[in-house]
């Protein structure tokens, strides 16, 4: 049986609200608004997931599947030093690849299979894990397709995070929801519909505060405690 890790995101507040940090053999949506800060915790974990245990790490490399070209290596600079890591290092620990169809995204997957069963791994980020199916499947009519393949890989996301104990980390758009009822204005909700929302085990919604402040909530998670957390983006990473 494997062992769950937790890997801290660098806020206390965050981590609290996930019981510790993100956790292996599951998978961690968040959604939000753009620059709500989805693409900096991801840079923020890559860090942090190389951590030791004792340090609220993983002790593992980190592979990053970017669909949106956002990914930026030298973000990671000053996260490794404010964690007090050798950045060089950190980066070299780092597997990344760019996606440009939602094909080219799964069969990424199949290759990092491979590497991870030869190397310990302990996060994979897909950021974002919906962004070119929405392209790739823009059409009326085929969405019920479009919904058929984000399932397959999003069970492959599942199959890897219970295979290799790692921590799956996406990320995912709003989008506008009509159906929010007449007393909400700009009503969103995430996207993806029934499928996302049955494969992400935690759904962090994120929005923009004042500032760098940004605040997070667990979304949909009636057995979770309710209420709002605030961290900061900042170029050291995420932080309270
Ligand atoms: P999202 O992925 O949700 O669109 P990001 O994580 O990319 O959002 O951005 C969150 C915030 O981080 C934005 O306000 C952006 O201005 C800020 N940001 C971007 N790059 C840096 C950086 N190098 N240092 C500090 N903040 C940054
Ligand atoms: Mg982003």
């Amino acid at each position: 049986r494997k062992s769950v890790v937790r890997i801290t995101t660098g806020s206390q507040a965050l981590d609290e609200l996930l019981g510790g940090g993100i956790e292996t053999l599951c998978i961690t949506e968040a959604f939000g608004e753009f620059r709500s800060g989805k693409t900096q915790l991801a840079h923020t974990l890559c860090v942090s997931t190389q951590l030791p245990i004792h340090m609220h790490g993983g002790n593992g490399k980190v592979a990053y599947i970017d669909t949106e070209g956002t990914f930026r290596p030298e973000r990671i600079v000053p996260i490794a030093e404010r964690f007090g890591m050798d950045a060089n290092a950190v980066l070299d620990n780092i597997i990344y690849a760019r996606a440009y169809t939602y094909e080219h995204q799964y069969n990424l997957l199949l290759g990092l299979a491979a590497k991870m069963a030869e190397e310990p791994f302990r996060l994979l980020i897909v950021d974002s894990v919906i962004a070119l199916f929405r392209v790739d499947f823009s059409g009326r009519g085929e969405l019920a397709e479009r919904q058929q393949k984000l399932a397959q890989m999003l069970s492959r996301l599942t199959k890897i995070a219970e295979e290799f104990n790692v921590a799956v980390y996406i990320t995912n758009q709003v989008i506008a929801d009509p159906g929010g009822g007449m007393f909400i204005t700009d009503p969103k909700k995430p996207a993806g519909g029934h499928v996302l929302a049955h494969a992400a085990t935690i759904r962090l919604m994120l929005r923009k505060g004042k500032g760098e402040q940004r605040v997070c909530k667990i979304f949909d998670a009636p057995n979770l405690p309710e209420g709002e957390h605030v961290f900061q983006v900042t170029s050291g990473g995420i932080m309270d």
